[in-house]
């Protein structure tokens, strides 16, 4: 658990308010000397954390930085206290009792058991499955000082899992939270509840969604209306969003001919230059998993400098975030378009086979990037 937001003008241990000095790790706490920090480190090793916990108004709990941060800094790495893995594992429990959690995929079994049991609010429930109760749907990863973090529709960071390198036994998730904005001293950490689509919905629509699943009041920014000139570039991704849903659930997809995909691939093309110069609110995933539409199209139109161009885009947001997660989907659509590179070279139209893969069997693009 993050240090708790005091005055921090005196020594944690002995209380002095002379010659204080922070401790390096996390900025977060001070002391008058190296024998106090010393005394404390047995307890605040756990707490050395670049954040503050403190009462938000409005939202209750939430952390604020320590510390300044740039775009793509660290802020910190966390081990998993709870994984629920809906495609069988069951419930994974890390310093918990197992027997206490429930071992069920229903949502409204786990939503009793999350306000009752846990004692949490339908608020703090949210927050711990980002609102996604159908655990069926994928992987959760339960961090509980992320936990701590509260939503914003322009959110300043953004967490990932990192991958595990250890092989052999159940081994512990491990996520990441990275700034994706710079980060001044005492302001708060906030991430993004909603996912890609829904993120990309109008004020008003986003604000029923966030009222509906997280019953809680949004007054971000982005919300209370003292950010209005995403609102248009909102309304773009949302319907570049549609178009390539729809695109990818028509059957006469396989008749397009080549105009088609062009005119497709261009369309695609003018979205994610907007939108990479401009859009800043919403999830991170957004302009990548339209980057990644753009790479599709550009591939079927059998342009090669644009797909190019499409994951180029994709790149440098996944180095200027930091976040694993996007660098790892990155070099899986750079293999995954990759293997048909020389169908790209061959300037022929693409056969069924190849529409299929691209439209049909991408298991990543059913759930969004
Ligand atoms: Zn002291
Ligand atoms: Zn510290
Ligand atoms: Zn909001």
């Amino acid at each position: 658990m993050p240090e708790i937001a005091t005055e921090r003008i005196s020594c944690r241990t002995c209380d002095t308010s002379v010659g204080l000095s922070r401790c390096a790790g996390c900025h977060a706490i001070s002391y008058c000397s190296a024998q106090c920090q010393r005394k404390d480190w047995p307890r605040h090793k756990h707490n050395c954390l670049p954040v503050l916990l403190t009462e938000v108004q409005g939202k209750g709990r939430g952390l604020v930085a320590s510390k300044d941060f740039k775009k793509g800094d660290l802020i910190f790495t966390e081990t998993a206290a709870i994984s629920v893995d809906g495609f069988g594992e069951g419930i994974q429990v890390w310093g918990a009792d197992p027997k206490n959690l429930p071992m069920s995929n229903d949502p409204m079994i786990m939503k009793s058991f999350m306000n009752q049991v846990m004692g949490l609010s339908d608020r703090e429930r949210a927050k711990l499955f980002e609102g996604d109760l159908n655990l069926a749907r994928r992987e959760k990863i339960i961090c509980l000082d992320m936990f701590l973090i509260n939503h914003s529709c322009a959110p300043n960071s953004a967490k990932g899992v990192l991958e595990t390198k250890e092989t052999g036994g159940k081994n512990k998730k491990k996520m990441e939270l990275r700034a994706i904005k710079s980060i001044v001293k005492g302001e708060e950490i906030t991430i993004c509840y909603l996912d890609k689509t829904e993120s990309a919905l109008t004020p008003a629509e986003m604000k029923t969604v966030l009222q509906d699943i997280f019953e809680f009041d949004c007054q971000c920014d982005v919300c209370t209306g003292k950010i209005c000139d995403q609102d248009d570039l909102r309304l773009l991704l949302d319907a570049g969003l549609r178009t390539v849903h729809d695109i990818r659930h028509q059957s006469s997809i396989y008749d397009f001919k080549q105009n088609d995909w062009k005119k497709e691939t261009l369309m695609l093309e003018n979205l994610v230059n907007i939108l990479a110069m401009q859009y800043y609110i919403g999830r991170v995933e957004n302009i990548p998993s339209m980057c990644v539409a753009f790479a599709f199209a550009a591939q079927m139109a059998r342009d090669p400098v644009r797909l190019q161009k499409a994951m180029d885009v994709f790149k440098k947001i996944a180095e200027d975030t930091g976040l694993e997660f996007l660098k790892l989907k990155y070099d899986f659509y750079e293999k995954f378009i990759g293997q048909w590179a020389a169908e790209l070279k061959s300037m022929k139209p693409p056969a069924v086979e190849e529409i299929e893969y691209f439209y049909r069997s991408n298991p990543h693009a059913m759930n969004g990037l």
